[in-house]
């Protein structure tokens, strides 16, 4: 089956006021909307085209030649934004606890040492992309990848993920990417981030 944009699962304006609503509006229905239908005309007829989306990304190397880029940007895009609106909420922000937060504390000293290393993953990603923790097979991890790349192309477990393209926080936050993430901790839906690493481990 063709992918497809999948619902957010709060209101538009849901995140207000750290992601404005029309920011919203237009990356979900519009951008999310455009990977979908480039990753289907790119997948259309081949043996790819009804597998699950990270299988995809797992296997880019399998691809046909003429059609590899094109999944990577916009097979990437889906499975990101997906990922995307499931790990924000309205009643996100805080820190998390239990064995998560005991995680984060041994890879990266702190919580804030982490905040710190995954905000200037975001900031000094030149151009678009993301910054991530992941769940490398071993442990935590910060990555950031350039445009659409997915940590799923490089054996990663995504378990928290900042979109830092321009068109996330550009309405609203201009070019001040710093403070747009520093606004995103608050939208943080932590226990769905403590779920994804249970599964990972
Ligand atoms: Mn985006």
């Amino acid at each position: 089956m063709a992918y497809s944009v999948p619902d957010l699962p709060y209101d538009y304006a849901a995140l207000e006021p750290h992601i404005d609503e029309q920011t919203m509006r237009v990356h979900h229905d519009k951008h999310h909307q455009a990977y979908v239908d480039k990753a289907n005309a790119a997948l259309e007829g081949t043996e790819w085209a009804d597998k699950d989306v990270d299988d995809v990304l797992r296997n880019l190397d399998q691809l046909p030649d003429d059609i590899r880029t094109a999944v990577r940007n916009n097979a990437g895009g889906h499975s990101n934004h997906s990922f995307f609106w499931q790990i924000m909420s309205p009643d996100g922000g805080g820190e998390p606890d239990g064995d998560l937060r005991s995680a984060i504390d041994d890879a990266f000293g702190s919580f804030d040492s982490f905040k710190d290393e995954f905000k200037t993953a975001g900031v000094n990603r030149f151009g678009s992309g993301w910054s991530w923790l992941v769940h490398d097979g071993s442990g935590l991890a910060v990555v950031s990848t350039a445009n659409q790349d997915s940590p799923v192309s490089d054996g990663q477990t995504p378990l928290l993920g900042v979109d830092v393209w321009e068109h996330a926080y550009y309405l609203k936050y201009q070019n001040k990417r710093p403070d747009y993430i520093d606004a995103w901790w608050n939208v943080v839906n932590w226990p769905e981030v403590a779920s994804r690493f249970s599964a990972a481990g």
